[in-house]
């Protein structure tokens, strides 16, 4: 039977940084290519996070594509850190330059997929139609799938109720507005100081605190563009050889191999200094609950004498979690802002929301005007985009079923009964918790070396054996629990979302630990991996082209 679908190699869903270098690389190893992208435009987050203050937390140096030094060389950051319409216009840039966009059908959003298994082809549904594919990558993201709640009465509020990560493209006057802010994650910290400078009142209403460090953003200066350059090599290579993908200065000394003297001095400085840097202040800062404790003391100590008012300064004090057992955020004035004197904190812990009425919120003890709602409540993470999708592998295994219980994915890249599926930063991969742009690159050079492998032996289905899926997910495990990241009820553990298996969703090793053991994988042959030739036809295209 024919049928109408447009066919081709790879099909790739979403044109974020994952979607867009994907869409390269596969074009480069000579394959035929579609994305789709429900946006009507690139960027993935970066498109549709356009709220007051929307900004990076990793230097911009490093949040950019590696792969071609000439592109390092063409684009200049305005700033250390940079804000979202900057990377808005680089994800434009680097699409135009190579002409991404040709291969790219947006407003189209992915609705489900289905693995032919005689044929050995995925049939991707969209809103646009079916097409066919050999195989689906899946760069539909991290953190796509905002977490939404509806409170009572929600429905009646009077006001325009807003969401980080559906910000409208239009940009939204709230001078002079009274905004509620309920959320205090990283999008809130950053959206809570911008706000505040223009509206007429905030009012932010508080579950959790979260430790926030300075960022101290500035000008880049041309020396420091320079110096980057200079050692351009050097420098991207000390990002893949690091923890995060991010060049921190490191130390080696655990917090109890100092003097306390020693500690408040060094953590002093990387406060002053600012960036996630302050985290690396002792060796063992994420894996030791007593060093952790020092710098979780430091940070309530700063809270405090920046805070004027002292009974906001407890309530902003996180007391529930480790430091860095959440992704920390990286704030301009987070603290300060609360000394204005039209910012109230309402801590939901011991007034609860109660209901949203026409004109504001209502908790256990009164109602707080608001004319405008902004719902900073995170995100369905990891898994998210990936369920959102009804994707179905052989013998109609739904994703769905498979992880109802928890992910369950060899290297966080593909899970066993989904051939020739490949997910970009999926969960058990470093994915979120590392500078996500390495993590990008490492996971598309990875399936397109794994393609190339394929080729060489004239095959064309790949998927990972159930044992070493089973070894990983454990492995896994025991690397969180070595870590203090499952001690915080974090987006890391589905924490989040109500129902979401309570699972860290992430390998917690270290972008290095995970690229060393994906090289190893790929120099003992792919073990863990069942690569099979369908097919007796080898499909056409050569190894990488230079
Ligand atoms: C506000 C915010 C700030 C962040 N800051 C940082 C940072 O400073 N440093 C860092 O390392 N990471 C940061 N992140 C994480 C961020 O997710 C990654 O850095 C990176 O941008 C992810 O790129 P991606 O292409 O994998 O996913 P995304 O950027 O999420 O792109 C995925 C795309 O897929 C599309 N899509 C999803 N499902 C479908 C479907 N079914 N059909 C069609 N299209 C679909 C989405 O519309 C989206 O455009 C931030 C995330 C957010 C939300």
């Amino acid at each position: 039977m024919t049928t109408s679908r447009a066919k081709f190699d790879t099909i790739i869903v979403g044109a974020g940084f994952a979607g867009l270098y994907a869409v390269y690389k596969m074009r480069r190893i000579g394959l035929s290519v579609r994305a789709f992208e429900r946006g009507e435009g690139v960027g993935g987050v970066w498109y549709w996070n356009r709220y007051p203050g929307a900004r990076c937390d990793v230097e911009s140096l490093q949040y950019s594509y590696s792969f071609d030094p000439e592109l390092e060389k063409a684009w200049v950051w305005p700033e250390r850190y940079s804000p979202q319409p900057d990377i808005l216009r680089y994800a434009e840039f680097v699409a135009d330059r190579y002409d991404l966009k040709k291969d790219i059908q947006f407003g189209t959003e992915v609705h489900g997929a289905v693995y032919d298994e005689a044929a050995n082809r995925w049939i991707v549904r969209t809103s646009a139609g079916e097409f066919e594919c050999q195989y689906l990558i899946m760069a539909s993201g991290g953190l796509s799938t905002t977490q939404v709640p509806t409170f009572p009465g929600q429905e009646d509020f009077q006001g325009p109720v807003l969401v980080p990560g559906a910000w409208p493209r239009d940009p939204v006057d709230l001078a002079g507005k009274n905004v509620a802010v309920v959320g205090t994650g990283s999008s809130a910290i950053q959206i809570i100081p911008a706000v505040a400078k223009v509206a007429n009142q905030v009012t932010v209403f508080q579950r959790t605190p979260n430790f926030s460090v300075p960022m101290r953003n500035k000008p880049l200066t041309p020396e420091a563009r320079k110096a980057w350059l200079d050692d351009l090599q050097g420098n991207r290579e000390k990002q893949k050889k690091s923890r995060a993908g991010q060049i921190f200065e490191i130390n080696d000394r655990r917090a109890c191999e100092m003097t306390p003297e020693e500690r408040e001095a060094e953590m002093a400085r990387r406060w002053e200094g600012g960036s996630p840097n302050f985290t690396r202040a002792f060796a063992d800062f994420l894996t030791d609950l007593t060093a952790n404790g020092y710098a979780a003391e430091f940070v309530h100590r700063k809270i405090k004498e920046i805070v004027k008012d002292p009974e906001t300064a407890e309530k902003l004090c996180p007391k529930d979690h480790p430091i860095g057992a959440k992704r920390i955020c990286v704030d301009t004035d987070y603290y300060e802002t609360y000394n204005r004197p039209n910012v109230d904190l309402v801590d939901l812990r011991s007034e609860p929301l109660e209901h949203v009425s026409r004109h504001g919120i209502v908790t256990s003890r009164r109602e707080y005007p608001a004319d405008v709602l902004i719902l900073a409540t995170g995100y369905d993470a990891v898994t998210g985009p990936l369920l959102a999708i009804d994707i179905r592998g052989a013998g109609g295994l739904a994703l769905r079923e498979a992880w109802a219980h928890g992910p369950r994915a060899y290297l966080g890249l593909m899970s066993a009964g989904f051939p020739n599926l490949f997910m970009i930063t999926g969960p058990g991969s470093p994915s979120v918790s590392v500078n996500v742009i390495c993590a990008i690159e490492q996971h598309v050079d990875f399936v397109a070396d794994i393609v190339n492998e394929m080729r060489s032996r004239g095959a064309d289905r790949i998927e990972p054996d159930v044992e070493a899926q089973d070894d990983w997910v454990e492995l896994v495990r025991q690397i969180a629990d070595s870590t203090l990241f499952p001690k915080a009820n974090s987006f890391y553990m589905g924490a989040n979302i109500p129902g979401k298996p309570r699972v860290f969703l992430l390998f917690g090793g270290g972008l290095e630990d995970y690229t060393e053991r994906c090289r190893r994988i790929a120099q003992n042959g792919y073990e863990g991996f069942r690569i099979t030739a369908v097919e007796a036809a080898r499909p056409k295209g050569g190894l990488e082209r230079a």
